[in-house]
């Protein structure tokens, strides 16, 4: 079994690092924050003094850190004192600039890298059915993969050197784009006279069909473990959708591409997040469009 340092143990990283503990790994971690550790504790991760103690003797390192600038300062600081040949695994959500960065300090000092963000949430993390989607050299994926197992239903290999993050926000794009619009069918819906129910039996077996639908559905009823059956309690919170979404825009502008949907879609999270909602299940979305319908 494998010797696993995990730097970041918040919502995500405490649960897929108590899976790799399940799975027989030694899990040596570090968080800033002292009540992360105590759970930790109870997860059977053996708890470091510092980021740097807790990568000393790992063969394989694993960060889930909120953005670039945090994996960057942490790949810094570990990258010299991690052992040579570590593979060192990023699966926060970054920036793809970030991401390549990362991958640059990490192969500098000999280790080999992937980048590896995840979608599924808090509750894939907890059950270990995440999807991780890779972006790393073919040896250094294939190292990964073994690793990241018992935390997932599916892994991709995407590509090259942030590969993965570039699929990560290419996927939430979609996402946040497609909450507003079956969003606004709901609140049109309402307007016409049209059931909740209704609207949910004809699109979900329709050419409408989509995950914002059939698996998350924005109104509480047609799908029992929507967040919108438990007042929008996230689930995957406005705050870090808007992040994504962001990533996405960012990204969309270095590259040149045009994405008008992505565009409006950021300007609508950002609304949303601005009028208290960071907390807030990014699916509450319909409530601040049926705050706007006259
Ligand atoms: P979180 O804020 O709960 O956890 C991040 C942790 O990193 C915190 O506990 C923080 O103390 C720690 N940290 C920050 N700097 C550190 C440092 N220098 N050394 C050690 N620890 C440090 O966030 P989260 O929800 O676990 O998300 C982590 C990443 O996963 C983010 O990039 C997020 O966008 C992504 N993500 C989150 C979800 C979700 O549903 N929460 C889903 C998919 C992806």
């Amino acid at each position: 079994m494998t010797t696993i340092a995990f730097i970041g143990l918040g919502n995500m990283g405490n649960p897929m690092a108590a899976n790799l503990v399940k799975a027989g790994h030694t899990v040596l971690g570090f968080d800033l924050v002292p009540e992360n550790l105590d759970v930790a504790r109870e997860h059977g991760i053996t708890v470091a003094a510092d980021a740097a103690s807790a990568v000393k003797e790992a063969d394989v390192v694993i960060t889930m850190l909120p953005a670039g600038k945090h994996v960057l300062s942490v790949y810094d600081d570990i990258a010299p004192k991690a052992k040579k040949g570590a593979l060192l695994i990023d699966c926060s959500t970054i920036d793809v600039d970030s991401a390549r960065k990362a991958h640059a300090i990490a192969q500098k000092h000999g280790h080999a890298s992937v980048d590896a963000p995840v979608s599924g949430g808090t509750g894939g993390a907890a059950a270990g059915t995440l999807t991780f989607m890779a972006g790393g050299s073919d040896e250094a994926f294939a190292r990964a993969e073994p690793v990241l197992k018992p935390m997932a239903g599916r892994i991709v290999h995407c590509g090259g050197d942030g590969s993965g993050q570039a699929a990560k926000i290419c996927n939430n794009m979609i996402l946040g784009i497609s909450m507003i619009g079956v969003a606004e069918a709901f609140v049109l819906a309402e307007k016409l006279g049209l059931s909740h129910q209704a609207l949910f039996d004809v699109a979900s077996t329709s050419s409408g069909q989509c995950w914002s639908l059939t698996s998350y559905c924005p109104v509480p009823g047609p799908v029992s473990a929507s967040p919108a059956n438990k007042d929008y309690k996230p689930g995957f919170a406005a705050a870090l959708m808007l992040k994504d979404l962001k990533l996405s825009q960012e990204a969309a502008q270095a590259a040149g591409a045009a994405t008008p949907l992505g565009a409006e879609a950021t300007q609508i999270y950002g609304l949303f997040n601005a009028q208290g909602n960071a907390g807030v299940d990014f699916s509450g979305i319909i409530n601040f469009l049926r705050g706007k319908t006259g």
